[in-house]
């Protein structure tokens, strides 16, 4: 088990569009499974790649701990690519891990489906609604380089200039493993 850091707001990584991953190797087997153990650490329910300073198309979700998805399983989206959306659209009011003490509303297309690679690397289809649509999006995006306070209405960015500057400069209080510097990046 090992927790990994988690790259903040203002960190480069986080603006990159990822590398697409080759193969699963057990660097890459040993990366996802480090990436479970710092997402339940934080208490998270997705978390991306470059989110522990891996420059690799790929995220996880975990939403056993959230109420009526306990029988859902954990999943590794590998290259995903978000191929339909639905017309209509949802309000949900997102975070993230690497922008700590920050929520704001996000409106997203209710329904998707993703086309990606599991941890075998075998091509799979999903069709999610939902709060699974709405996490999935919200790492996809990730892997893109876009953050969901890029996305939120105009009056709450201008809310959330000071806080994000905070984060910049890790003036915060967090209870898990953060990055130190703007340029983190695991070497993989
Ligand atoms: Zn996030």
């Amino acid at each position: 088990m090992a927790i990994l850091p988690i790259t903040m707001f203002g960190d480069k990584i986080l603006r990159k569009k990822v590398n697409k991953v080759e193969e699963v190797d057990n660097d890459r087997i040993e990366l996802i499974k480090n990436m479970f153990d710092t997402m339940n650490n934080a208490n998270g329910i997705g978390l991306a790649a470059n989110q522990v300073g891996a420059n690799k198309k790929l995220f996880i979700v975990d939403l056993t701990k959230v109420e009526d998805y306990e029988n859902s399983d954990p999943m590794v989206f590998i290259n995903p690519n978000i191929v339909k959306r639905s017309e209509d659209q949802t309000v949900f009011e997102e975070g993230c891990l690497s922008i700590p003490d920050i929520r704001g509303d996000v409106e997203r297309p209710e329904v998707i489906t993703i086309e990606y690679q599991d941890a075998e690397l075998k091509e799979q289809t999903m069709d999610a609604d939902n709060l699974l649509a709405r996490v999935i999006q919200h790492e996809y995006d990730h892997v893109l380089g876009i953050l969901f306070t890029d996305l939120v209405d105009d009056e709450m960015k201008k809310r959330f200039k000071k806080p994000l500057h905070r984060i910049r400069k890790r003036k915060i209080d967090i209870d898990y493993p953060i990055s130190k510097t703007i340029d983190y990046q695991l070497t993989l």
